[in-house]
């Protein structure tokens, strides 16, 4: 027998529709490309989102076609999410520290119509459009006044663009199963692979992501989303504030501790969503300037943190200098992205701050509609114990089924299991703890060591800005661990006092045979240590005659 209920597809539009709606005056903040920080609010986008899907149309895209944008987090951007996506055209966000040949490559496989693009990737697209054949046209996201000097075909403003427009659209009635925003992954090794969204995916993750025991979120928040809109969707954050109406504020290209400091506190953000790096540098302007700085005035409660792992340190300094909650999470391009987010049980309640501290550094638990577990090598599952280490697998609705076009073949087995690619402990209250990426672990000695542990070890040193831990090859051991440092400004850390400050934090076998201190280390386009650089930079690091040598596990 069948429900009686309404069949009303799960589309993305029905987010702006509500947020117009019920929220209009409710604000979107934005520094722009151009410098000034911007003022709109829901209604406003909603008005310019149709303005761009009539101008989609009268460029002849069509529902389903992409169209790509190589932009920061703007209105203009957020308009795109909304104007393209609701209108049925697919949006292709790239990320635009990707090299050249990378984006060449997206570029050409997804057969973007038209580019929308920031004036800071003016000469990127100019070098670009000479080798992308299918591209119809470009669009700078910009105003008539500030159109960058370069000389393309099919050149638009989009400014002069909306404005010719009207602000009347009808959203389509689409396939709720219809593909809505193309995103590739980073492509460490071989092409970047091309996640395609549905709105029922997104929609469906935007609810889990707004929910109590999601980030909590409300027409009352005011969010700080430095998460890239080219990285997962933001996190599905411009969904999820439609969806509540709160308001977002968009950080442009300014991404410094400093700009980023003026901005949680000039417009009264109590929510703000980052990967570790951009922390570890607004954390840094704090120290740089503490007695200038009036920390008082900030109404920070909590903090998104995911894409590597968030260490205790720094879960402990929102707490200590905001009272700010860090909400350790977990995912991948491929599951839209959240599938798990660090919250407290009712058990949990009285704990003391180092015991809770302990629990907030582990990834989370699952939400509701994503489902996860560990396996052996011959895809067994193994425990949720805390202590056994397997390959981490998921499930669910906003999991990817396969990448765009088969590349990559099937990605799933026969019950729809996912493999991330990372490897992970499960425990018994389903708290998920990462362990490494399954290519960055150290085998040594027949048993693993976990890079991500040891660094939120090293981190936890006062002078110490960023740690990361490579595996090097060992003729008796396999691989032993080597640790490079970045230290504080105007701090030094040695060898020694780093092993010794490891001493009682790690075993005694895990404790890294060298330690390197480093001008700066390299990142992912998507903020991530580059363990690959690292590994290809120290392949042939001899360890110190006088590190002592490691004990037999
Ligand atoms: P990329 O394109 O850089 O791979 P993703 O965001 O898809 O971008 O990367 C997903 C990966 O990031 C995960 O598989 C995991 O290895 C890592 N990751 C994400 N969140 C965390 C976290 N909280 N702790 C540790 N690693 C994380």
């Amino acid at each position: 027998m069948q429900g009686l209920m309404q069949r009303t597809p799960l589309l993305l539009s029905s987010l702006i529709t509500h947020a117009a709606r019920n929220h209009a005056g409710r604000e979107i903040v934005g520094r722009s490309v151009e410098g000034p920080v911007v003022r709109t609010n829901w209604g406003e986008v909603e008005g310019r989102a149709k303005r761009l899907a009539n101008a989609l149309a009268r460029l002849g895209v069509r529902e389903g076609e992409r169209v790509a944008t190589l932009a920061w987090n703007t209105q203009r951007h957020l308009e795109l999410y909304f104007g393209a996506i609701g209108s049925g055209v697919v949006l292709h966000t790239i990320n635009p520290r990707l090299f050249q040949a990378q984006i060449e490559y997206m570029l050409e496989h997804a057969e973007d119509q038209y580019i929308f693009f920031d004036l800071s990737f003016a000469a990127l697209v100019s070098a670009l459009a000479p080798r992308i054949k299918g591209v119809r046209g470009y669009i700078a996201l910009t105003d008539r006044a500030h159109m960058p000097a370069i000389d393309l075909p099919n050149l638009l403003c989009y400014e002069e663009l909306l404005a010719a427009e009207s602000a009347q659209f009808s959203w389509p009635d689409l396939d709720e199963n219809a593909a809505s925003i193309l995103c590739y992954t980073s492509g460490t090794t071989g092409n970047p692979k091309g996640v395609l969204y549905s709105h029922r995916a997104l929609l469906l993750h935007s609810f889990c992501a707004a929910a109590a025991d999601g980030l909590g979120l409300s027409c009352m928040d005011s969010v700080l989303t430095v998460v890239p809109l080219f990285h997962a969707n933001a996190w599905g954050l411009p969904f999820a504030a439609a969806m509540c109406g709160a308001k977002l504020v968009f950080p442009g290209a300014e991404l410094d501790g400093g700009s980023l400091f003026a901005l949680t506190r000039d417009e009264a953000c109590n929510v703000v969503a980052g990967v570790p790096t951009v922390w570890f540098g607004f954390f840094d302007y704090i120290d740089r300037n503490r007695d200038k700085l009036d920390l008082g005035v900030f109404h920070l409660d909590r903090a998104l943190v995911g894409g590597s792992a968030a260490p205790r340190s720094l879960i402990a300094r929102f707490d200590r200098d905001f009272g700010a909650f860090l909400l350790h999470a977990w995912g991948m391009t491929e599951t839209s992205p959240i599938a798990t987010i660090g919250r407290l049980l009712p058990k949990h309640a009285g704990l003391d701050r180092e015991a809770r501290y302990d629990i907030q550094a582990k990834q989370g638990r699952p939400v509701y509609g994503v489902e996860v577990r560990i396996v052996d090598d011959a895809g067994q599952e193994l425990p949720r114990d805390g202590v056994a280490v397997g390959h981490l697998v998921v499930r669910g609705p906003w999991v990817t089924a396969g990448y765009f076009r088969g590349e990559g073949g099937v990605v799933v087995d026969a019950e729809n299991w996912f493999d991330t690619g990372d490897v992970a402990t499960i425990d018994s209250d389903g708290y998920v703890t990462l362990t490494d990426r399954a290519k960055d672990i150290i085998k040594s000695g027949g048993e693993w060591i976990s890079s991500i542990a040891l660094e939120n070890a090293a981190i936890g040193h006062a002078d110490v800005l960023e740690a990361a831990v490579i595996g090097i090859p060992h003729p008796k051991w396999v691989e032993r661990p080597l640790l490079l440092i970045r230290c504080k400004e105007g701090k030094v850390v040695t060898r020694q006092d780093m092993r010794d400050f490891l001493a009682d934090k790690v075993a005694r076998w895990w404790l890294p045979d060298d330690v390197i201190i480093v001008e700066d280390l390299p990142h992912t386009a998507t903020g991530k240590l580059s363990k690959a650089t690292l590994r290809k930079l120290y392949a042939n690091h001899q360890i110190a005659p006088e590190s002592a040598p490691a004990a037999a596990p």
